[in-house]
């Protein structure tokens, strides 16, 4: 089979988004090693990305020419998706019937990395979709801009996906034993996560079990319902990813601010709140100062209704 690889952008003007990496690093990343997978899988591959274009619409009219020119029985467009750092998940464009047989497969390899199932899409709007005389399917990987999809995220893995379900064929090793380390668009995955978690752990902040999370820095769905938990106490809308929101009010936990009656409020506030088992509002009035006295002498320290040192070390002890 004759494979036509277009990686999104790289061809500036035709520059793509930014997020956690640069979409054209990661279309560029991704799409290189696409071609050398099918290469060693016995396909022909032409690549359809142009090195310059004077515009963009050059740029989208110099890939869908190369594959015509060229002939490919499948043209295959590389990008990443970005919107507002909520939306997460992989979906896959087609315009024609032809083009769906080849993009549901892709979707479902895709899928089983985790990223959530965005569905197999009408693309008729996207010129390389409308302008290939070929069975064509444009992916949009993941989203740059979610941190979930970020966490889920590795070249390797991806490229493998991709690979299969065009071909479905097991795809080689890489060369160099598949590392997922170096290169302009990786990402560090799991340093954040094991933040995450090390840091609800200590918030006592359980998952949907009411379990303590394995500090693992492996994204999953028992780290999801924690930090969906803690969203939730927070009063973050944030689903169940972690938002700037939502390091932001963990930072404002572990500062550990000294707080007293009518002169508290905010994030600090609502932990306690949830912690000394008091109604959350965020709002350190007097009912909020007797539960803390109660809570203090429930664990011995003196009940003087201030969360100060000796109150942060016993909640966060
Ligand atoms: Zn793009």
């Amino acid at each position: 089979m004759k494979f036509g690889i277009d990686m999104g952008h790289n061809a500036p003007p035709d520059t793509g988004a930014v997020g956690w990496a640069k979409e054209d690093d990661l279309t560029k990343a991704v799409g290189n090693q696409v071609i050398d997978k099918l290469e060693a899988l016995g396909h022909e591959v032409v690549n359809c990305t142009p090195r310059r274009a004077s515009s963009v619409v050059d740029s989208l009219r110099r890939r869908v020419s190369t594959a015509n020119a060229r002939n490919v029985d499948l043209y295959v467009s590389i990008h990443f998706n970005a919107f507002n750092g909520r939306a997460n998940g992989t979906e896959v464009f087609a315009a024609s019937s032809a083009g769906r047989r080849y993009a549901q497969p892709v979707l479902n390899q895709i899928i089983n990395l985790g990223f959530y199932n965005r569905g197999v899409k009408n693309g008729s709007h996207f010129f390389v979709l409308k302008n290939t005389n070929m069975p064509a399917i444009l992916i949009e990987c993941c989203f740059i801009d979610s941190w979930r999809d970020r966490n889920l995220y590795g070249t390797d893995a991806m490229v493998n996906a991709i690979v299969k379900g065009l071909t479905g064929q097991e795809p080689p090793q890489a060369q160099g034993g598949g590392s997922e380390a170096g290169g302009s668009g990786e990402v560090t995955r799991d340093e954040q996560v094991l933040k995450l978690q090390q840091q609800l752990n200590r918030l006592r902040v359980r998952d949907r079990n009411g379990k303590v999370l394995v500090e693992d820095g492996l994204w999953g769905s028992n780290t999801a319902s924690a930090v969906a938990r803690f969203n939730d106490l927070m009063a973050i809308r944030s689903d169940d990813s972690a938002s700037a929101a939502t390091w932001k009010a963990l930072e404002d936990i572990f500062e550990k601010p000294i707080l007293r009656q009518s002169h508290a409020t905010g994030k600090a506030v609502r932990y306690v709140q949830f912690r000394i088992g008091t109604a959350i509002d965020g709002i350190f009035g007097p009912n909020t100062a007797r539960s803390v006295r109660r809570w203090q002498a429930s664990v011995h320290i003196t009940a003087d209704g201030v969360v100060g040192p000796q109150t942060w070390s016993k909640l966060l002890g």
